[in-house]
């Protein structure tokens, strides 16, 4: 099958339905709901010349940011995957969130073991538009709008027969060493790992169901019930998508904690019914006063730490009830001291949680588009291909919540 321009293919079927994706309905900007981010190019003048340097034609390239080393960036045309498998689609990108590990990497080059050798294409929270699909597909078809999951497990090992494909050993994940990721133009994926948006859900919204199935996941591990009390420590863009997806599983008191107010508002807009800024106290008066403050009596049910923070981790095990549950989302340094004492003295359940699993990815598409989670206000900005750079200088000066780059073959209308 010939390749799609996808911009023309989404051009053809927004005639017929409410297109949202601004790239190429400009003229249907009023139907934008408020949710959606104005654009903000926030670039000097020379990213500006940066820009124009790498002006791409939409829907021909396959330009891709890589990243040679840390801070070293280069804009690569690479050739045009092809469809390896019969079960396989390939999607042209429109949208990718910028997530805490790619920044890492761009940082630093490595995170733990996983250490950037050679040049790598960087990014994998990514939504686009099928382009071409293989003969065995059946659930797909070119135009369709799809986020990506993107990592690829075996199918064959023991973890994924038992239905833990996430702990896969030999699970190829975008943009972790030596794999490359999804801030390219076009991107080939087993078709089940591609979940179409329903027409309502903007394609930008699509680049945030990866962090928001990350939230499921570790939400599935609380085991929350309904009626539940849930701690969540960190308003980054997982522990405010915990707090959501918490609401939706039924829990009827979820308290954000956090260090910048800021973050706490938007965890409140997002479903916190507490919040509780930390204070510089140990550990134990932290979680103290917050148990007071926010009427938690004994303990919450189940404290999520998705902040990877050695004090947010300590305060947890005060926070939790006696027989609660105690989850670990977030990364940070990988050795912490820990309060084992509290943890066994409670019988705490304690949980790890790890990317996401078999149900997850749909489970997210499905919270989006029945409105139980407002992704969209998480958008700080869209931005450019040209100005990928810029937008993860932004992401690491912390006041960005999540950061898109509109694929190569999206064209973002300004001013819309
Ligand atoms: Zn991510
Ligand atoms: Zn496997």
């Amino acid at each position: 099958m010939a390749l799609v321009n996808p911009t023309q293919l989404r051009a053809e079927k927004a005639k017929n339905t409410q297109e949202l994706s601004i790239g190429s309905a400009k003229q249907t900007c009023e139907n934008v709901t408020s949710d959606l981010p104005k654009h903000d190019y926030g670039c000097d003048a020379n990213e500006v010349a940066h820009s124009e340097k790498y002006r791409v034609t939409p829907g021909t390239s396959n330009l891709s940011f890589v990243l040679n080393e840390p801070h070293s960036v280069s804009y690569v045309e690479r050739p045009v995957p092809k469809l390896s498998a019969p079960h396989d689609v390939l999607v042209a990108i429109n949208y990718t969130g910028i997530c805490g590990s790619d920044v890492h990497y761009w940082d630093h080059g490595a995170i733990g073991h996983f250490v950037v050798k050679d040049p790598m294409v960087l990014g994998h929270e990514s939504a686009g538009t099928v382009v071409q699909v293989g003969n065995a597909v059946t659930s797909l078809l070119p135009g369709d709008r799809v986020a990506l999951e993107p990592g690829y497990p075996c199918r064959h090992c023991e973890e994924c027969s038992a239905g833990r494909y996430n702990l896969c050993s030999e699970i190829v994940f975008a943009a972790t060493p030596p794999h490359h990721g999804t801030l390219t133009g076009f991107w080939a994926a087993p078709a089940d790992f591609c979940y179409k948006l329903p027409e309502h859900v903007p394609l930008q919204w699509g680049a945030l169901v990866e962090p928001l199935a990350v939230a499921v996941h570790i939400v599935k591990q609380a085991r929350i019930s309904p009626g539940a009390s849930v701690v969540v420590m960190g308003a980054g863009p997982v522990g405010i998508l915990c707090v959501a997806v918490a609401r939706a599983f039924g829990a009827s008191k979820v308290v954000s904690v956090d260090i910048i107010e800021a973050r706490l508002d938007l965890a409140r807009s997002m479903g916190a019914t507490h919040t509780y800024l930390s204070q510089k106290a140990s550990a134990e008066q932290n979680a103290k006063s917050l148990l007071e403050r926010c009427g938690l009596g004994r303990g919450a049910d189940a404290v999520i730490d998705a902040s990877g923070a050695e004090p947010s981790i300590q305060a947890s095990l005060h926070v939790v009830k006696v027989g609660g549950t105690f989850v670990q989302g977030g990364m940070g340094k990988s050795d912490i001291t820990f309060p084992i004492m509290a943890m066994c003295q409670k019988e705490v359940t304690a949980r790890g949680s790890f990317r996401y699993g078999p149900g997850d990815f749909k489970l997210a598409v499905e919270l989006i588009a029945n409105g139980s989670v407002a992704v969209g206000r998480l958008i700080t900005a869209v931005v450019p291909f040209a100005e990928a750079e810029h937008a993860f200088r932004r992401a690491k000066s912390g006041d960005a919540v999540k950061m898109i780059i509109a694929g190569p073959n999206e064209v973002l209308s300004a001013g819309c």
